[in-house]
C-alpha cells in the first residue's frame, strides 16, 4: 500500500510485521526493515524487481531479529543503522541467530544483520531526504527515520496500534529512556502519516492518539497501579506476558 507519495509499505503476516520502501531517482529505493519470512522478503524483492526498482541502500531501525533481515534479491547494498545498533546485532549475534531460526527459519544467516554504522543524521542515498532519530527507548540505538518532504515517520518498534511500549531492559532507568524517545518524536513537526514496525500506518492525530497512550501506559506502569495491565493492546497472548515482565522488572 502506498502510505504517502513514493513511500511503500508491505505488511507480514507474522507480528503485523511492516516493510517500507522509499522511492528515490532513477529506479532506486531505500528499503527499511523487511521482513519477515524467507518468502515474504522474497516477495518483497520480485515485487520490486517486477516494478524496475533496485535497492540502493537499506535500513534497519534496531538490532532486533526481525529488523536486520535481507535477502541476495535485494542486492549487495549499504545497508545502515545507527553505531550502536550496530554494535548490539554483533554482541547479540547469538540472540539474532536464534529469533530467525526459531520464527522464520530459511534466511541466508551470513546476510543477517550485516549492517554498516551511520555516523552522521541523514541517510546518504539518491532519494527523498531521510532523517534518523536516535534513541534509547525500544532498544538502544534505535533509529527511526522521518521523511520531511512527505512527512512520513518510520517509527521501528514504536507508537503501535497493536503492541503496548516493549522497553529495552539493558541498562538503567528503562521506563525514562522510552519517555525521552517518544518525546524525540512527538518533537518533529509535520508528521502527517505513522508506520510502526508492527501494526498499522495512522494519520498524525492517530500518531499523536498513540503517544499519549504509551505514555498513559507508561505511568500507570511506573506506579504499579494495576490499571496498567488494562491496555486494550495488551491481549492474552505473548504481550501478556511481556506485560507482566516488564511489571516485575519494576516492582519485583
Ligand atoms: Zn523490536
Amino acid at each position: 500500500m502506498q502510505v504517502a507519495p513514493g513511500v511503500l509499505v508491505a505488511t507480514a503476516e507474522l507480528y503485523t510485521t511492516t516493510s517500507t520502501v522509499v522511492l528515490g531517482s532513477g529506479g532506486g529505493c531505500l528499503v527499511v526493515d523487511p521482513a519477515v519470512t524467507v518468502a515474504e522478503v522474497a516477495g518483497l524483492a520480485a515485487e520490486l524487481d517486477g516494478r524496475g526498482l533496485r535497492p540502493q541502500a537499506g535500513w534497519s531501525t534496531h538490532p532486533h531479529w526481525d529488523h536486520v533481515l535481507w535477502s541476495a534479491q535485494l542486492g549487495d547494498v549499504p545497508r545502515y543503522a545507527t553505531p550502536r545498533a550496530v554494535q548490539a546485532a554483533e554482541a547479540e549475534r547469538p540472540e539474532l541467530v536464534d529469533g530467525v531460526t526459531g520464527s522464520a527459519p530459511g534466511h541466508d544467516l551470513t546476510l543477517l544483520g550485516r549492517l554498516t554504522a551511520l555516523t552522521q543524521a541523514r541517510i546518504p542515498w539518491d532519494g527523498p531526504a531521510a532523517h534518523v532519530l536516535e534513541h534509547d527507548a525500544h532498544a538502544i540505538g534505535h533509529g527511526a527515520v522521518f521523511l520531511p518532504d512527505t512527512g512520513v515517520l518510520l517509527a521501528g518498534d514504536m507508537v503501535s496500534d497493536i503492541e503496548i511500549p516493549l522497553l529495552s531492559a539493558g541498562g538503567a532507568d528503562p521506563v525514562g529512556r522510552y519517555r525521552a524517545g517518544l518525546e524525540i518524536l512527538s518533537a518533529v513537526d509535520g508528521i502527517r502519516v505513522v508506520v510502526p514496525g508492527h501494526g498499522q500506518p495512522g494519520d498524525g492525530a492517530e500518531f499523536r492518539r498513540r503517544v499519549a497512550a504509551d505514555l498513559r501506559y507508561l505511568d500507570e506502569l511506573e506506579r504499579g497501579a494495576p490499571s496498567a495491565g488494562h491496555d486494550e493492546r495488551i491481549g492474552d497472548g505473548w504481550l501478556r506476558a511481556e506485560h507482566d515482565r516488564q511489571f516485575a522488572l519494576l516492582h519485583g
